[in-house]
């Protein structure tokens, strides 16, 4: 059997799992028998979040979140468990019988300084923002700009890089099977930037501001405020988040070692957390983030078992949008949506 054969069929396989899960915890809810899928379970993890939006939409991305989900949730886990920093977490100051979480956000979008900060100021819950500094370069992520044009532009195929892409009813451009974002995650920066010109007459049509809380990124006065915030910390998270394993190694150097220095002249303090963009890692330049003074490395999923001893690695539990809240918090204590 060939190995996209054998991964296919495990692609698979996860997923009817995860959807027998939620239609097996649905149930237990609505039976009144969830109690016992959020009996306290002990141990830690990282939390981590990417946009929160006034009011929970899915349709264009996968990442982002309610404000009302994002407040029930943190007051729940306040109330439940143990929430302290990525420092205490880093240290091991952990409490017994209980679930010790530390909370993340990935990418530095404005809408984590307009609607999560005062929520987690408002709870006292310390959490860590890892941001792009792509500002320099464009005032959009790649992805969120493929997300959002993907959604309203009226072209049905686009030309890029010699294969046509044809939109599908999911609003993804798909060549073969393969979307184009999921190729433009394995392109160096140069290139993915081309898409913006095939689109640039889509985003120029944009309804003014609608769309603000899916793109707009923290401006460097916002990304200071944070970091002088005794409750939080910022980090680093590429310079064009880009997949640092898919470029050259030389290359993926240069985008951790300037948003390095580009945060540290704006927060006029050292930074020293750096999450991988799509959780995507190896060990070189794992070792590159340690050798510049990285001290803390957050991850997605561990590559391999033989990681997760890496005191400086932590591996990190995605929020997902998609779900209710006592679901999503079954998932979280078992530590899986498996
Ligand atoms: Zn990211």
């Amino acid at each position: 059997m060939d190995g996209n054969y054998i991964k296919l069929n495990s692609m698979l396989w996860m997923r009817i799992k995860y959807r027998l899960g939620l239609i097996y915890k649905t149930i237990l809810f609505k039976l009144g028998l969830g109690k016992s899928l959020l009996k306290n379970r002990y141990g830690e993890r990282i939390l981590v979040f990417h946009g929160i939006d006034s009011y929970g939409e899915t349709k264009l991305n996968s990442r982002f979140i309610s404000k009302l989900f994002f407040e029930e949730f943190i007051k729940y886990i306040t109330t439940h468990y143990n929430i302290i920093s990525l420092d205490d977490y880093y240290n091991k100051k952990f409490k017994k019988n209980t679930l010790n979480i530390a909370i993340t956000f990935d990418d530095g979008y404005l809408n984590n300084y307009k609607y999560a900060v005062p929520i987690l100021e408002k709870h006292n819950v310390p959490a860590c923002f890892y941001i792009t500094t792509i500002h320099k370069k464009a005032p959009y992520l790649w992805a969120d700009f493929l997300d959002i044009i993907s959604f309203n532009t009226q072209k049905k195929d686009v030309f890029f890089e010699q294969k046509s892409y044809k939109k599908n009813n999911k609003n993804e451009f798909v060549n073969n099977g393969m979307s184009l974002k999921n190729i433009a995650k394995t392109l160096p920066y140069d290139t993915i930037k081309l898409m913006y010109e095939i689109f640039n007459d889509d985003w120029n049509a944009l309804p003014p501001k609608q769309f603000e809380d899916y793109w707009k990124l923290m401006n460097k006065k916002q990304i200071k405020e944070i970091s002088k915030n005794p409750l939080f910390t910022i980090g680093a998270h590429g310079e064009t988040h880009v997949s640092l394993t898919d470029i050259p190694l030389e290359e993926a150097k240069r985008e951790i070692l300037t948003s390095k220095q580009q945060l540290e002249l704006i927060c006029e303090q050292p930074i020293t957390e750096f999450a991988f963009p799509f959780g995507y890692y190896n060990h070189e330049t794992a070792k590159y983030c340690e050798d510049i003074g990285f001290k803390k490395l957050l991850l997605v999923d561990y590559n391999t078992k033989n990681d997760a001893k890496n005191e400086t690695w932590k591996n990190r539990f995605v929020m997902n949008p998609y779900i209710s809240l006592e679901q999503q918090l079954a998932c979280l204590l078992k530590g899986s949506y498996f």
